[in-house]
């Protein structure tokens, strides 16, 4: 269905159909200081703190980590993880998108062969004689855009008492004239007694058909009514053809370029900096939970040993098999044996 791109008279202003999008989010998340944090309730510490055990884990390369918790946290779940990511992913790609697309407009020109296209011209007042230079410009706006330009000039008496207001004449005409919604129609009202009147007070509507989309957003729909409004102010009733003409010439030239509103990229930029902080902040969350579950739990006094066979270190009594090269190890003094059957 069309929808008004905006419209004006003579008695000055012009509205604009743009209704401001606003979007906000808040960010709160816990951080963990360096050395203390909580895993599954658990207080986690890399030194000692009043009734902790001592832990140890082995880094992917064999080094030692001791760890401090007052008891061993459960096994965290990728599973959530993943769906706290995923439903991260979802919410935060769906505002990044729709802030790009409005921070940044490339508008395409739509394929003017795909759609019945042409110029229209319906001066049922008779006001616009015959104006080669204002079907110069419409035909300039259709190659250039492949939207089709309608200009509609009517009586205020045609809609006037049949239609709460020209808006809602403009969108009837529109549907009975087109079957696409590929058109711009321009619907300009006259009052019945134009010819005599020394102040005309005319009104206009603009009419877009959603799939002109491409190449018009609404900052081109907002820049559109405010050419048009502008050039026919300049006129009176015997120059509005040239009003228009002047009106779609100086949109057209700049009507296809790029749009850049820096600050949705901003903002843009803001949510994809919360989002990378949250993603890393549920993954290091993860790992940090994996890691104490796979602790293994010592005496307070457990020693660093040499293995035997590659040289590294290793606590006596967390592991079986060295961590770095997996030889196994024995059980060589009484302590450590009562520490296996402990674990
Ligand atoms: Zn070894």
């Amino acid at each position: 269905m069309p929808h008004s791109s905006g419209g004006g008279s003579h008695g000055g202003g012009s509205h604009s159909s743009y209704s401001s999008h606003s979007s906000r989010s808040s960010y709160s998340g816990s951080s963990s200081s360096g050395s203390s944090y909580s895993v599954d309730n658990t207080r986690v510490s890399r030194s000692y703190f009043e009734g902790a055990n001592k832990y140890v884990y082995y880094g992917p390369r064999g080094g030692i980590h001791y760890l401090y918790a007052d008891r061993k946290p459960t096994e965290p779940e990728l599973s959530v993880t993943i769906i706290i990511l995923l439903i991260l992913s979802f919410f935060a790609w769906g505002i990044l998108w729709f802030l790009l697309e409005l921070g940044l407009y490339i508008p395409r020109k739509l394929d003017a062969t795909t759609y019945p296209s042409g110029i229209t011209i319906l001066d049922e007042v008779g006001v616009l004689s015959s104006n080669q230079e204002l079907e110069n410009a419409l035909q300039q706006f259709l190659d250039k855009t492949g939207v089709s330009p309608a200009v509609q000039i009517v009586e205020e008496s045609t809609w006037k008492g049949y239609y709460t207001d020209l808006e809602t004449f403009a969108y009837s005409e529109y549907l009975r004239l087109f079957d696409d919604e590929k058109h711009w129609l321009v619907t300009i009202s006259l009052p019945s007694d134009y010819n005599h009147a020394e102040f005309v007070d005319w009104q206009w509507e603009g009419m877009i058909g959603d799939d002109c989309y491409p190449a018009f957003n609404h900052v081109s729909e907002d820049l559109f009514t405010e050419t048009i409004q502008r050039y026919l102010l300049r006129t009176d009733v015997n120059t509005m053809g040239d009003g228009l003409r002047q009106a779609y010439d100086s949109f057209q030239k700049v009507c296809m370029e790029r749009q850049v509103e820096v600050l949705y990229l901003i903002l843009a930029a803001g949510i994809a900096s919360v989002y990378v902080l949250l993603c890393w902040y549920f993954i290091n969350d993860y790992i940090k939970a994996k890691r104490c579950h796979s602790a293994v739990r010592i005496g307070k006094n457990a020693k660093e040993k040499n293995c035997e066979y590659c040289g590294n270190l290793y606590v006596v009594g967390s592991v079986k098999q060295c961590p770095s090269c997996g030889a196994p190890i024995k059980a060589s003094t009484e302590e450590s044996k009562k520490k296996f059957t402990m674990e």
